[in-house]
């Protein structure tokens, strides 16, 4: 099972903003979509950063509300780790977990075509555990 089973169900989209945008911004965007990250992007759309609600939240507690104004790039973690749509589920999950961060970016061909969610992989991983289980019964009620 892999990084594009979850790709297909939950779609492509990517929500980015640029390095002009600011924190406020970012933070309307977070509320909009209802997600945990937004990817800051260069003007060539390569990946310039990520920006978590948890940086906004450590850079509110250690510097105060004048952030809500910066540029969201001057808050965002830089050096992203991505992964590919080929990568097994059990390998992002486990890359998540080492790195304790909850979204990967999804790149293919040099660009980005994707955001998983620690939510979305888990669930595909319920949803295969599921699956066998239910295949393990049908087998036994058949023999
Ligand atoms: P998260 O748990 O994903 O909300 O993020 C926790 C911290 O990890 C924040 O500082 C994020 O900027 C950072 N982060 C999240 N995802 C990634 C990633 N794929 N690569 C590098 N840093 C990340």
């Amino acid at each position: 099972m892999t990084v594009a089973s979850i790709l297909d169900e939950k779609g492509r989209n990517i929500i980015a903003l640029d390095t002009m945008a600011t924190v406020t911004d970012a933070l309307k965007l977070l509320e909009e979509k209802g997600i945990g990250v937004i990817l800051i992007t260069n003007s060539d759309g390569s990946i310039a950063g990520i920006l978590s609600e948890r940086d906004i939240v450590r850079s509110l507690a250690s510097k105060g509300a004048d952030i809500l104004g910066d540029p969201a790039a001057l808050h965002m973690t830089k050096n992203v780790v991505t992964c590919s749509e080929n990568d097994a589920v059990t390998t992002v999950m486990g890359i998540m977990s080492n790195k304790r961060f909850r979204h990967l970016p999804v790149t293919g061909d040099g660009k980005l075509i994707g955001v998983i969610s620690i939510g979305d992989v888990v669930k595909r991983r319920i949803e295969v555990i599921e699956k066998e289980a239910e295949d393990i019964r049908n087998y036994i009620a058949t023999v």
